[in-house]
């Protein structure tokens, strides 16, 4: 058999590294909210290429942006300037009302974190609290801020002087923050560990305990960011202002783009020579990010998924198994009374929707901020008839 005729999950077994273990459908197009295989079978996409689509797939303004950018400048390193990495780092200066933020670029999740780990140091101070079940990267110095012992253990030792706490529990944080702690790094939301959502005023008091202490405050907003959660940044429903902030999944619509956006006067603590990306910045990431933005601005795309975030909630909440749906804006977690949350992941895939399951009673979705109307209510339709299935099995 020619290599290109066996199966794509065979060829991917023979030729990637096993650390995702081996996927069986193999995506080839995609419009909109709906993607194709190769088989040619459609799918509703309702996890956003896990959070990063906020526009979906073939944006027009992103593939034109970004046709334009590649035919015109592809990469050009931080030696040198171009256009689009000022616009868009005076564009993300704005969303945060700071005009005194600035803005390191890189490339992932992981690398926001890794650059906000990096200025702590800039302290004088070397140690962290973070909290469990956050998710903060693989990278290892990401990963010593990651609060998953399945994640952490077998790569131990990881960077020294990290503490986790319980997340959204205040007390237990303020017994570990003190004048020691370089920064306090949460989640507004824990994303990967199941859309967990603390409760109110819990940001405020985390601002309240660095205040105290000194430390800087990091808000990792890479999942909860432009505009997933209702709000540009997840830490807005608070009202709070972070020191830090970290961005990627969604910023890029797609291409792989992050950034750590330090506020106040921590926009000053890194030096000429204190870090650096050959990728960060690159225009093509840049033009993608500029098109994302721009978008959400002229079509309100915010303000229009509050819409469909009430619709979701509403509607799924009444599901019998369903015990509550959990999360903000287009970020929701559909917390089951038992554990049927892969059943419910698998039977939605064979019925044509693509979801993801965080833990095994909760269904993840994060589907792109342009979602319709009509794809919301084919969603809650197929969603209603596979639980039903689940539930009678
Ligand atoms: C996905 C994620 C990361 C890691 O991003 P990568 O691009 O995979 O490195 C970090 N923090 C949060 C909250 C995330 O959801």
């Amino acid at each position: 058999m020619r290599k290109s005729t066996r199966a794509f999950p065979a060829r991917w077994e023979s030729a990637l590294q096993a650390n995702y273990g081996v996927p069986q459908i193999t995506l080839v197009s995609g419009k909109g909210l709906v993607v194709k295989d190769s088989d040619g079978n459609s799918y509703l996409d309702f996890l956003g290429g896990i959070a990063t689509n906020v526009l979906g797939h073939a944006h027009p303004a992103i593939t034109s942006a970004v046709s334009k950018q590649i035919s015109t400048l592809g990469h050009v390193s931080n030696f040198f300037i171009h256009p689009g990495v000022i616009s868009l780092a005076e564009k993300l200066q704005s969303l945060t009302g700071d005009t005194a933020a600035r803005v390191f670029f890189c490339n992932s999740g992981a690398e926001a974190n890794e650059a906000a780990f990096k200025l702590s140091r800039k302290t004088g101070r070397t140690d962290v609290v973070a909290t469990v079940g956050a998710f903060h990267g693989r990278t290892m110095g990401a990963l010593s801020l990651t609060g998953q012992p399945t994640k952490r253990t077998p790569f131990e030792p990881l960077v020294p002087g990290v503490t986790h706490v319980q997340f959204g529990n205040l007390e237990s944080m303020k017994r570990k923050v003190n004048r020691r702690t370089a920064m306090v790094i949460v989640e507004p939301i824990l994303g990967e560990a199941g859309v967990v959502v603390p409760s109110d005023g819990y940001l405020r008091g985390v601002r309240d305990i660095c205040d105290r202490a000194g430390a800087l405050m990091v808000v990792d907003c890479v999942q909860t960011g432009v505009g997933r959660t209702g709000q540009w940044f997840g830490y807005e429903h608070e009202g709070v202002t972070p020191d830090v902030i970290t961005l990627a999944k969604g910023l890029g619509g797609g291409l792989p783009i992050g950034a750590m956006i330090a506020l106040g006067r921590t926009s000053r603590y890194f030096q000429p020579g204190d870090h650096g990306s050959t990728f960060g910045g690159n225009p093509v990431a840049c033009a993608s990010a500029l098109a994302v933005i721009d978008v959400i601005e002229k079509k309100s795309l915010i303000e229009k998924s509050r819409h469909q975030e009430a619709v979701l909630k509403s509607e799924i909440s009444k599901l019998p198994g369903v015990a509550e749906v959990r999360g903000r804006g287009l970020l929701l977690g559909i917390v089951f009374s038992a554990d049927i949350a892969f059943d419910v992941r698998d039977g939605l895939l064979a019925n044509g929707v693509l979801v993801n399951a965080p833990t095994p009673n909760v269904i993840r979705i994060a589907p792109a901020l342009t979602v319709t109307e009509k794809e919301v209510k084919k969603f809650i339709t197929i969603f209603t008839n596979v639980l039903s299935e689940v539930n009678h099995d």
